[in-house]
């Protein structure tokens, strides 16, 4: 069983009288363990799609679409249970970082895993959750920037303590939209690289969307959205060996 899977979702948007179609039939399933990248133009749909991956917004009505995460629907959840899923089951990455810019680097990550606890839940587990934190943070690399603002960091930093933050309740998916689009190429690049460490230590299953075809090689498979259609869905091909046999 696909742990996420989508069928046949439609969403048109609606800015005063006229009717914005961006999806228009989008059927994708991902495997636990898998790392799938979502290609396309700006203006394709990607967002959107993640939006509705992840429980932030609702596909149309009618077309028998649906959502189902370990096999059970979307829709098919209560409020809570929804809730749930966008905070602990799912982990989200923005091109734009999306910290607390008042916030220090730790609390930034921390608070990740204060959302939906009780007052005595948060307590009592404190001190654990500071520690995995922390850990978090130096598996990424800021091991030593724990108490500094985003403002005091780079671009690269910024994006390195979302992907902590996103990985802080042990997310069964992490996905992530664009998470290299505001950074230079190089370090971009890294944090690709630190996203294959992720995926290489923990198998976590990843959606990554991107309007970058490079960016999208890296994964195991890419899904190529265009005009509001799944357009192919290809495994990247392992390289072949070169030179002769033997
Ligand atoms: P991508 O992420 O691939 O660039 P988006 O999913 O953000 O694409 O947007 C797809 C299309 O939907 C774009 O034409 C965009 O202008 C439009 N769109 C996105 N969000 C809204 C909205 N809230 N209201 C109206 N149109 C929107
Ligand atoms: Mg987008």
């Amino acid at each position: 069983m696909p742990i996420l899977a989508a069928h046949n979702l439609f969403k048109t948007y609606q800015l005063g009288k006229t009717h914005v179609p961006v999806l228009r039939g989008v059927s994708l399933s991902i495997e636990e363990g898998e790392r799938v990248a979502i290609l396309g133009r700006s203006g394709s749909g990607k967002s959107t799609l993640l939006h509705l991956l992840a429980g932030l917004d609702t596909p149309d009505a009618g077309h028998d679409s649906h959502i189902a995460f370990d096999g059970r629907t979307l829709a098919s959840r209560s409020g809570r249970e929804l809730d749930d899923y966008r905070t602990r089951s799912v982990g989200l990455v923005f091109q734009f970082y999306h910290l607390f810019p008042e916030l220090p680097v730790l609390e930034n990550v921390l608070i990740a895993s204060m959302i939906g606890k009780s007052r005595i839940a948060w307590t009592t587990s404190r001190q654990a959750l500071r520690s995995r934190a922390t850990a978090l943070l130096e598996q990424v690399g800021l091991g030593h920037r724990l108490h500094h603002r985003p403002v005091e960091l780079s671009g690269g930093e910024r994006q390195r303590v979302a992907i902590a933050r996103a990985l802080m309740n042990e997310p069964r998916i992490l996905l992530a939209d664009e998470p290299t689009g505001n950074l230079d190429r190089q370090t971009g690049s890294s944090i690709l690289d630190l996203l294959d460490g992720v995926q290489a230590q923990t198998k976590q299953t990843m959606v990554i969307v991107t309007h970058d075809p490079a960016t999208a090689a890296r994964a195991d498979r890419t899904v190529r959205l265009a005009d509001g259609i799944v357009v192919e869905s290809l495994d990247s091909t392992p390289t072949s060996p070169t030179g002769s046999h033997g």
